[in-house]
């Protein structure tokens, strides 16, 4: 075993859509909600990219996953603020005694077009997580029409977070 003070975590997530828009469940990406006429289908707000995240930061901390610290099936979790899970997830790395170096994500959507909502993604990822600029970035990707994503069915996002002993 090499003994360093840092991790990487990496974090996968796809929410599909819901048939129709819903407007009580308006598009959630980065903590930032979106003016665009699609809904995700979620226990939650379906935010995939802080899900991506969050899952990135627990799996550098060996602390599992979303899933197990917020299960779906937990009724008193049902359409709980992704902002609020990244909040407990930032205070179990923080318990740990981790704080974070950097993180990288690419979103994967053929709709919307997140090129626009790039900058107010990456500005609420910085308020949520307390890093600067430098330590941030986010990509946006589709999949050329090409399968799930491609057909327009959902949104998926990656993560990769590296965090240290401080
Ligand atoms: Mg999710």
């Amino acid at each position: 075993m090499i003994n360093t003070n840092i991790r990487i975590g990496h974090g996968f997530d796809v929410h599909k859509f819901s048939a129709e828009f819903d407007p009580k469940k308006p598009l959630m990406l980065a903590g930032f909600q979106l003016d665009e006429p699609y809904s995700l289908i979620a226990h939650s707000d379906g935010d995939v990219v802080l899900h991506a995240l969050c899952d990135a930061l627990l799996g550098a901390a060996a602390l599992g996953d979303i899933g197990q610290h917020f299960p779906d099936t937990d009724t008193n979790l049902a359409g709980i603020d992704s902002k609020e899970i990244l909040k407990s997830v930032l205070n179990l790395l923080e318990d740990g005694g981790f704080g974070i170096v950097n993180i990288d994500i690419t979103a994967v959507a053929q709709v919307p077009k997140l090129s626009p909502s790039r900058v107010d993604m990456l500005d609420s990822l910085c308020r949520l997580t307390g890093l600067d600029r430098g330590r941030v970035n986010l990509k946006a990707t589709t999949t050329e029409r090409m399968g799930y994503i491609g057909r327009e069915e959902g949104i998926a996002c990656h993560c990769v977070a590296l965090i240290g002993l401080v």
